[in-house]
């Protein structure tokens, strides 16, 4: 009927959302995973890493700003963020629009990913990279932070879902999120995967992490190149983005802010937080 190429995500073994492709821009099976860049007839642009959707043109802003602001506005002006995947350079923009944050170190495993980023995403990226703020190291984040001597005052996590054998397995455990607690002196956050399609991940992922920090919120959003709700992870031992109220969310916003959000503001912080009961009895049950 339809004269469309189509990608199929499968969110769950029994269902699959299939997005219409209009153009295949590049598509590349790195040592790491099958990079697919693709527009979409409804979302514009996006990028494909194993057969997930990572983040649309339609869309991306939703994700990053959800990754990113609670987290940074709930800490006292941090300075020294370090990001651990975050391929598109999206998440990097949003750290940058900071004006405490002095520098921001990403590190992503895929040369690869970053190449289609600079090449095809400038408007995920927006310039990012060549911020005289950024420094972008190409390294698996595991071993990076096994190594790493720095201590930040923020983590941004922005990795691939924790499948089995992918190469963001084991930043997800309770050992990496350990290692993490030592080098941050603010907090951190991980996207958390969709409370949608994987709750029980998703209540894994926010329980190992209250295992290890004091103050663990966890925060919902919807994405609709996603097909779904999207989950994340924000702690720390001393505070926690659910402290902040309506005002002051915009007031932090107003006054440690450089450039426009365009979802993020004291109004859906606190959509984001406000956790439906079904949800809440799954991750509160462990
Ligand atoms: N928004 C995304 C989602 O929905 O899951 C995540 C986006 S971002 C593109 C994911 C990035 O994590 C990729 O660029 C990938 O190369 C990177 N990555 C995966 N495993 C990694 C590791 N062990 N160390 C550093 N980066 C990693």
């Amino acid at each position: 009927m339809y004269e469309w190429h189509w990608h199929i995500e499968w969110q769950t073994p029994y269902e699959f959302h299939g997005h219409a492709i209009t153009k295949v821009i590049a598509e590349e099976k790195t040592p790491y995973q099958r990079a697919l860049l693709v527009e979409l007839a409804r979302f514009g642009k996006a990028l494909i890493l194993d057969g997930k959707i990572q983040s649309s043109l339609a869309d991306e802003f939703i994700y990053h700003e959800a990754l990113v602001h609670p987290l940074l506005l709930s800490l006292n002006n941090p300075e020294k963020v370090l990001i651990l995947g975050g391929g598109e350079g999206a998440t990097l923009r949003e750290v940058l629009k900071h004006k405490s944050v002095k520098s921001a170190t990403m590190v992503d495993i895929d040369p690869v990913v970053i190449d289609f980023a600079k090449k095809y995403l400038p408007e995920w990226h927006q310039g990012s990279f060549d911020n005289p703020r950024s420094k972008l190291i190409i390294k698996d984040g595991y071993k990076f932070i096994k190594e790493t001597k720095e201590v930040y005052d923020a983590i941004v996590i922005d990795l691939t879902d924790p499948i089995k054998d992918s190469p963001s397995q084991l930043l997800y455990t309770k050992e990496f999120y350990e290692d993490l607690k030592k080098i941050t002196k603010g907090g951190i956050v991980t996207q958390a995967t969709s409370p949608s399609f994987s709750l029980e991940t998703f209540s894994i992922i926010y329980n190992t992490i209250r295992q290890v920090f004091k103050k663990v919120s966890a925060g919902i959003v919807y994405v609709p190149a996603f097909d779904g709700l999207w989950g994340f992870v924000y702690a720390s031992d001393n505070v926690a983005p659910t402290e902040l109220t309506k005002d002051e969310v915009n007031k932090r916003i107003k006054e440690r802010i450089q450039g426009e959000l365009k979802f993020y503001d004291g109004e859906t912080h606190y959509t984001m937080f406000s956790i439906p009961k079904h949800i809440r009895e799954v991750i509160e049950k462990e």
